[in-house]
């Protein structure tokens, strides 16, 4: 006796599901990185969608450009949710240095962006030329513990 293909595409529905949850929970897979697991997540979410919308009888070949579709779908969803990640990490980093540039009695230009690189800014202090960089991940301050300006008052 064998199984229905309506029954085990049930099944195998309710299984890549599970799979899927247990990859962006991660705790069954601790290994994979986290970005992997997300990742492999989202293909399965894809290829599930996509089979679903495929019309009965289509050859086997178009079924199989459905999964590298759903793989190149989910690689560029991750790259947007990832410079979205840096983008917000830019920002915080520019707050930071402000804040701290403010703090100190410095009074900033308007961040300009560096020229050759995507997210990488650069501005310096109106009153005495102290420099920082920033980028998602690093912040280089050059900026005195004092601005001259307050100094010189
Ligand atoms: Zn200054």
């Amino acid at each position: 006796m064998t199984n229905s293909a309506e029954t085990e595409l049930k099944h195998l529905k309710t299984a890549v599901r599970y799979l899927i949850g247990l990859l962006e929970e991660g705790s069954l897979v601790p290994r994979y990185d986290e970005s992997t697991r997300k990742e492999i997540g989202m293909v399965l979410q894809h290829l599930l969608h996509k089979v679903e919308g495929l019309p009965e009888g289509v050859p086997e070949n178009l079924v199989l450009t459905t999964a590298v579709r759903a793989v190149v779908e989910a690689a560029a969803e991750h790259d947007q949710a990832a410079q979205q990640e840096q983008a917000d990490a830019l920002e915080r980093q520019m707050c930071e240095a402000e804040a701290w540039a403010s703090i100190h009695g410095h009074l900033l230009e308007k961040w300009e962006p560096v020229a050759g690189s995507v997210m990488e800014y650069q501005t310096s202090c109106q009153t005495c030329g102290g420099f920082i960089y920033v980028s998602h991940n690093s912040n280089y301050n050059l900026l005195l513990e004092t601005c001259e300006r307050i100094k010189q008052e």
